[in-house]
């Protein structure tokens, strides 16, 4: 069993002064948005974890659930949905009905980052909830990692060298207890319309992990699958 983790995951979580205050600044904007960290989504003990970045602005943001009402959230519903991870292939509220099967949905960063980009240290300080998260798992659990924030905060959260475990879209790696992690190209507005990540990609990267869960044995004793592409965001 993972140590008990030093902190446990709350909305009410003020870590981060500058994302915090950026925070407030967006309350103030948008009254109406959630605008606070938010929260990983779907079963606590699931065989399938998602690991995104941060919130998006005008996405989770502002409904408060991952990948939720926003451009981002699309490919990655669709995808779940076509794989019997999620009840409906469209995520456009919190209280929309949707539910995830056997598959949870988190972010590396719970709070939304002026620019979408995290600082290194909010990335170190958000990671004991990811850490928690992923402690949660049942052995055998998959792990995607969208995009290399999301893959190396993943490595961060079990402690290994992120030069073992290079990223590559595509790629699978045997992880501590029996975590299998794949990579893909975070599924971004820039990412699909410039067609770094196209729908079939991002199928074949779900469909892998449907295949692995239904026989976690024909994983690869190799850190890294023959059809990973280095490097991507
Ligand atoms: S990013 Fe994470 S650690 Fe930082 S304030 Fe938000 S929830 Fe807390």
């Amino acid at each position: 069993m993972p140590s008990k983790p030093k902190w446990s995951f709350s909305e009410s979580c003020r870590r981060c002064p500058r994302l915090a205050r950026y925070l407030e600044r967006v309350r103030a904007e948008h009254p109406d948005y959630h605008a606070r960290p938010v929260p990983p989504f779907g079963p606590q003990r699931a065989r399938v974890l998602i690991v995104g970045l941060a919130p998006g602005k005008h996405g989770a943001n502002r409904t408060g659930r991952p990948f939720t009402g926003d451009f981002a959230g699309i490919l990655l519903y669709e995808m779940l949905h076509e794989f019997g991870f999620a009840s409906r292939p469209v995520s456009v509220s919190a209280s929309d009905g949707l539910r995830l099967v056997d598959c949870r949905i988190t972010n590396a960063v719970k709070c939304l980052p002026p620019a979408n980009r995290p600082q290194p240290i909010e990335i170190r300080r958000c990671n004991p909830y990811l850490a928690e998260e992923i402690g949660w798992l049942p052995p055998g659990a998959a792990i995607l990692a969208l995009g290399t924030v999301a893959h190396a905060a993943v490595l961060m959260a079990l402690g290994v060298a992120r030069r073992e475990y290079p990223f590559g879209h595509g790629a699978r790696h045997e992880l501590p207890r029996r975590l299998a992690l794949y990579d893909s190209y975070h599924c971004s507005r820039y990412n699909t319309q410039t067609k770094r990540l196209t729908p079939a990609m991002f199928r074949s990267v779900v469909a892998a992990i449907r295949t692995y869960l239904s026989c976690p044995k024909t994983l690869s004793a190799s850190p890294a699958g023959p059809h990973g592409r280095k490097g991507g965001r």
